[in-house]
């Protein structure tokens, strides 16, 4: 296993759409391992694969809250199969937006269905912070960040603040 860096905002490959996941390969396993790995690194909640650079439909959680008692998820292609009307407002951070934290409002349960490193498909309840994470992750393998949730204004703001981080960084 290894800690992979991290893709940060504004790299334009988190814009991309992640292609499912045909077959569990072996190399498919050790990307899982490797996620976990540097999510729990970092530390987060959540990791979708292309926040390391791989256009995968991948996700990695752990929304447990004690770090003895570890619950690791990986899930293969998955989709958010029915989500409730109520919405709820969680205070989101992303790995790939550092130190940056804003209310985003999303459905406050939602089911989500994906497959396990067995390849068996399941269908899972979430509510409270899984179910934020799920769809937050769920997001990034269609291109989407949580900022795109927020006020134009505070969007371009985040957006400006990262670009001349990324311009220092690449000055330094
Ligand atoms: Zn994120």
């Amino acid at each position: 296993m290894s800690i992979k860096p991290l893709v940060i905002l504004p790299d334009s490959k988190l814009r991309l759409i992640s292609e499912p996941v045909k077959e569990i390969t072996q190399e498919i396993r050790q990307l899982t391992e490797d996620m976990l790995e540097t999510m729990y690194d970092a530390p987060g909640v959540g990791l979708a694969a292309i926040q390391i650079g791989v256009p995968l439909r991948i996700v990695t959680m752990d929304v447990s809250k004690s770090e003895d008692e570890r619950e690791p998820m990986v899930l293969l292609n998955p989709e958010i199969v029915w989500a409730s009307e109520e919405t709820r407002a969680y205070e989101e951070g992303c790995l790939s937006i550092p130190e940056y934290y804003e209310e985003v409002e999303r459905p406050d349960r939602v089911r989500f269905r994906y497959m396990n490193l067995k390849g068996d498909v399941i269908e899972q309840d979430a509510d409270g912070l899984m179910a934020t994470c799920v769809q937050h992750e769920i997001d990034h393998l269609n291109g989407v960040l949580f900022i795109d949730y927020l006020s134009k204004l505070k969007r371009d703001r985040v957006m400006t603040k990262f670009k001349k981080a990324a311009k220092r960084e690449a000055g330094a």
